[in-house]
């Protein structure tokens, strides 16, 4: 065979065969604590559940409408104007398998080869592969634990060039939780403006939100709404994420392209998974706060765990993770993540697979309840790599 694999030699996934590293080891070693993937340990809420099983009673089995089913288009647009959101109609709303599609719906509808697209540093690993897919170059905005990984008006700015098209915002961030602040998004929001910038927010950890942290929509800015693209989820706040349901929703002119893109991807998202999400969406809203509770309780433990070793974080102010420097262990975020695996048998990822710069930070996810457990082996580890070093 001579023809070769397009696609998988123009993405170049940096350090994200580590994910696939780590779990193969993960795989042959016993009871295996896991603060590695992003997904909740808490189960998705009964009432969700059993309205899925209802709709599936009811013949929820074939398509829906491309961009999803009105009433779920409905109440996603009801649900962001609840939460200070911009005031879209139901066809400015796309329903897709994940936020993760909408992604690259979006990368592939908005960008031309050579166009630039600005992304925070470290931030969440599939912008840089979307936006390789369609031939962009991506331009990696440092940000670093000085400023608590926040992203600045400046940086983005000082990132800004005659081809820059996109800026993406994470908010909450991934892997770092920082919350941008509002008054931090209002003139991020002007320098986008100022430069004819297409924003993608992305907003799907606002809910989970600690102390007194708030989310700033982007599109509910003056003059930003005709210019973002508001990219969210139910797979984190409401424990859904075997369901793949996310959604993007953006300006009349820009949705009926990227409409038609994520149709021929996806046709449409699951029906039954559509009235799971509409029944989370309209239903009792108390099982997001008993999650978000819960997260804030592991995340005091886990950060109480860091500060008995002496190893320093970023304050994570939202999502479910703690991104600590274990760069005083000498051996490298890398290295140390497979060591405190196999001697300690917990899971956690480098910062590198989150394109962090350095081989300083590990990200470690607060989605399991045994982290007084996981904070004793990972004790265990550290003491030792520090008698070795002394
Ligand atoms: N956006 C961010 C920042 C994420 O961390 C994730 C998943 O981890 C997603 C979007 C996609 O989530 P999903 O595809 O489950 O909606």
């Amino acid at each position: 065979m001579t023809a070769s694999p397009r696609l998988a030699s123009r993405v170049k996934l940096k350090d994200a065969h580590l994910v696939t590293r780590m779990a193969d080891i993960a795989e042959g070693l016993p009871d295996v604590i896991k603060l590695g993937r992003g997904d909740p340990d808490l189960d998705t809420p009964a009432h969700i559940v059993a309205a899925g099983q209802e709709a599936l009673g009811k013949g929820a089995t074939h398509y829906t409408h491309p961009l999803g089913i009105p009433a779920l288009r409905q109440a996603i647009a009801d649900n962001i104007r609840a939460h200070g959101g911009a005031d879209y109609a139901p066809d400015q709303i796309v329903v897709t398998p994940g936020g993760q599609q909408a992604m690259f719906v979006i990368a592939l509808g908005l960008l031309n080869p050579g166009d630039e697209i600005l992304v925070p540093c470290p931030g969440y690993n599939p912008y840089h592969q979307a936006a390789e897919l369609a031939e962009a170059t991506t331009v990696h905005i440092r940000t670093s634990m000085a400023t608590n990984f926040c992203l600045t008006a400046e940086m983005v700015e000082a990132a800004i060039t005659p081809k820059s098209k996109v800026l993406v915002l994470i908010n909450p961030n991934n892997p770092t939780g920082t919350v941008t602040p509002p008054e931090e998004i209002r003139r991020i929001a002007e320098v986008a403006r100022k430069h004819d910038l297409i924003v993608i927010s992305d907003e799907i950890y606002a809910r989970l939100t600690y102390g007194n942290h708030q989310v700033q929509p982007v599109a509910a800015l003056p003059g930003m709404a005709e210019r973002t693209i508001t990219l969210s989820g139910l797979s984190k706040a409401y424990a859904m994420t075997g369901w793949r349901v996310g959604y993007f929703a953006g300006p009349p002119d820009l949705i009926p392209a990227l409409a038609e893109i994520n149709h021929a991807f996806a046709i449409s998202t699951a029906a039954v998974s559509q009235h799971a999400a509409l029944a989370a969406l309209t239903g009792p809203q108390d099982c997001v706060e008993e999650m978000r509770q819960t997260y804030d309780a592991r995340r005091r433990q886990l950060l109480a765990g860091l500060d008995a070793l002496g190893i320093p974080y970023a304050e994570p102010q939202g999502a479910f993770y703690v991104y600590a420097n274990v760069a005083s262990t000498g051996i490298g975020a890398t290295a140390f993540c497979e060591r405190l695996l196999r001697e300690g048998r917990v899971l956690m990822y480098p910062g590198g697979i989150y394109g962090d710069y350095t081989d300083d930070f590990v990200r470690m996810s607060l989605t399991t309840h045994r982290i007084p457990e996981a904070m004793a082996r990972m004790k265990t580890v550290v003491d030792a790599i520090r008698r070795e070093a002394a």
